[in-house]
């Protein structure tokens, strides 16, 4: 049959991306298109049955690619997975892996954040240097993969600004802003983001491989 979606099969190859999270599927799916690539993408809710993956790697990109790789095997379809999180230098890039449950409990963003801050309360400004990180990615049924970082570097403020995102948002204050990443709109992160820039780097890897 010929294709006639803009040269691309009438239909899309599937790719499934490990993360219940609308908001990510959303991001990722908006780059995909923007990069003009025809795969559908769902996230592992579409897979009820295949469950979530303990993340033993030291590394984001090991656990990016534990993630897809064990997607990819449990559903067939080649897999994305995303791991991020905050490295602040004083503290030889900790939280790092650790940042989802820097306070003990998995994803009590309000206690992290203030662990954190308590922690760095005598460091003054100029050594209060810090980084999102994002490793993505990119595993195929049968076993080959790829994946690509990115990262937002910034400063930690001493008091939390902003209602927006999640996480330390409050506190990462981007090189060359005045507002932390919560002050910013959706659209203003997404485009510098460590998470934005890994996944518009994948969606050239998936145009390579899939294309
Ligand atoms: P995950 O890889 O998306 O599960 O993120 C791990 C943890 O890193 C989150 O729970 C947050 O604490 C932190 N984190 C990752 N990305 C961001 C971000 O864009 N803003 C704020 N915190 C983030």
């Amino acid at each position: 049959m010929q294709p006639h979606n803009g040269g691309h099969p009438a239909t899309p190859r599937r790719l499934v991306l490990a993360t219940r999270n609308a908001g990510k599927i959303s991001e990722l799916r908006a780059i995909l298109e923007a990069a003009g690539l025809g795969v559908e993408l769902v996230g592992a809710d579409a897979y009820p049955d295949v469950p979530d993956v303990k993340e033993t790697g030291v590394t984001f990109a090991e656990n990016a690619l534990l993630k897809a790789h064990a997607l990819a095997r449990a559903t067939g379809h080649p897999a994305v997975a995303d791991d991020s999180g905050l490295c602040v230098d004083v503290l030889g890039g900790a939280p790092g892996i650790f940042s989802a449950r820097w306070a003990g409990r998995h994803g009590d963003d309000r206690a992290n954040l203030d662990l954190l801050l308590a922690q760095l309360s005598d460091i003054a400004d100029e050594h209060r240097a810090a980084h999102f990180a994002c490793a993505a990615a990119l595993a195929l049924p049968d076993g080959t993969d790829r994946v690509v970082e990115g990262t937002l570097e910034g400063t930690l403020r001493h008091t939390p600004a902003g209602t927006g995102g999640f996480g330390y948002d409050p506190i990462l204050q981007p090189l060359g802003e005045t507002r932390t990443c919560a002050e910013l709109t959706p659209a203003e992160k997404n485009a510098i983001s460590h998470r934005g820039k890994a996944f518009r780097a994948l969606a050239g890897v998936v145009g390579a491989l899939l294309g």
